[in-house]
C-alpha cells in the first residue's frame, strides 16, 4: 500500500489502522491517538474545521463544560497554536483543584486557558473575532473533520477488500458517532457514557428525528458514572493494554470496551475500535485510582 504523508505542524490525519487480539477475538484500532502529540482523538477531528482556518479574523475562543474535560484541553491547544485567548466557564471550582491544579485542567491553565465559575452556562453567540464552540466540541462545525475520518475508513475498507464490518467507539455527547454514520455505509455502534441510552436518542433526535440516521447503541451489564472509580474498570484497561500494546483512555474506554467485548456478536463482520484519544487526562485519573486504592489499604491495616 501507498504510504502517505500529510503531516503539517506536526499533524497526521492519516492515521493507521491496526489489528490487534483480545481474548482470541480480533479487532481493529483506528489510531486518533497518534494525530497529533497533544491534539489528538475524536477532539482534534471535531476541531479539524478550525485547525484549517488561515487569515481569520478569530482572537477568542469561547466554551464551557467539565473542569477535567478533553474538550477544555483540546481547546486550550488549539487557541495555543492559533495564538487566540481561550475563555472557559465552569460550574464552581472544587477548592482543592484550585489550589492544586492537576490533570487536564493543569495542562489548560499552563496553555494559557483564563476561566470564571458561574452557575449557569451563559448563552453565547460568535461575533467576527470571537468564535464560540458548544460543550463537548459537539456543534456541526465537528462535521467536516469527522467526514474526513469516515472517508479514511470507507478506503481503508475498500482497500483491504472486505465485504462487511461495523465501526464503535464510546460517546459523550454522541457527535461523533452521528457525523461519522453520516458518511460511511458501514453500522456505526456506540455506547454512552455519560447518560443512559435515552440521552444519546435525545441529542440525535435534535439532529434528525429519522431514527434510520442514528448510529446503533448497544449497552453494558454495568453503567458506570461518569467519572467514577471503578475497579473493573481499571483492570480491563490494564489487561487492554498488555493485550494490545495500546494505551486507551480511562474515563470513556473502558466503559466503550465493556459494551463492545459483551456485544460482540450483534456486529456484523470485523470491528474497528476507534481510538479517541483522551490519554492527556489518564494521569489525573491515575493518581484518583492510587489514592483510593492506598486508602483502602490502610483501612484493611486498621481493621
Ligand atoms: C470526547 C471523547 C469521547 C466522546 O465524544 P463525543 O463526540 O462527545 O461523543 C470519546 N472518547 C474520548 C477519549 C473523548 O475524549
Amino acid at each position: 500500500m501507498k504510504k502517505q504523508v500529510s503531516a503539517s505542524n506536526g499533524f497526521n490525519f492519516d492515521t493507521p489502522v491496526v489489528k490487534t487480539q483480545i481474548n482470541d477475538i480480533q479487532f481493529y484500532v483506528k489510531r486518533d491517538d497518534l494525530i497529533h502529540p497533544e491534539l489528538n482523538g475524536n477532539k482534534a477531528r471535531k476541531l479539524r474545521h478550525y485547525l484549517k482556518l488561515s487569515n481569520s479574523d478569530i482572537k477568542t475562543v469561547v466554551s464551557c463544560g467539565g473542569n477535567q474535560s478533553n474538550a477544555m484541553y483540546a481547546l486550550s491547544v488549539l487557541a495555543k497554536l492559533k495564538h487566540w485567548r481561550f475563555f472557559y466557564y465552569v460550574k464552581k471550582l472544587p477548592s482543592q483543584l484550585i489550589n492544586n491544579p492537576v490533570g487536564n485542567f493543569k495542562l489548560a491553565c499552563d496553555n494559557g486557558m483564563q476561566y470564571q465559575e458561574v452557575v449557569h452556562f451563559p448563552e453565547l453567540q460568535s461575533t467576527p473575532d470571537t468564535i464560540v464552540i458548544e460543550q463537548g466540541c459537539s456543534g456541526s462545525n465537528a462535521e467536516p473533520g469527522i467526514a474526513e475520518l469516515a472517508k479514511q475508513i470507507n478506503q481503508w475498507v475498500d482497500t483491504n477488500n472486505w465485504q462487511v464490518c461495523s465501526l464503535f467507539l464510546p460517546s459523550g455527547t454522541g457527535t461523533t458517532a452521528y457525523y461519522l454514520q453520516q458518511h460511511t455505509p458501514w453500522p456505526v455502534f456506540t455506547t454512552s457514557c455519560i447518560g443512559n441510552p435515552d440521552f444519546l436518542s435525545k441529542q440525535w433526535n435534535r439532529i434528525n428525528a429519522d431514527t434510520m440516521t442514528h448510529p446503533s447503541i448497544l449497552t453494558a451489564k454495568k453503567q458506570v458514572h461518569f467519572g467514577q472509580l471503578d475497579m473493573n474498570h481499571l483492570r480491563l484497561w490494564q489487561s487492554l493494554q498488555k493485550k494490545t500494546h495500546i494505551e486507551f483512555d480511562l474515563l470513556y474506554d473502558p466503559q466503550g470496551w465493556s459494551a463492545l467485548l459483551e456485544n460482540r456478536a450483534k456486529l456484523p463482520g470485523e470491528v474497528i475500535y476507534i481510538h479517541c484519544g483522551g490519554l492527556s487526562g489518564n494521569k489525573s485519573m491515575l493518581s484518583r485510582y492510587n489514592h483510593f486504592l492506598s486508602r483502602q489499604i490502610h483501612e484493611h491495616k486498621q481493621t
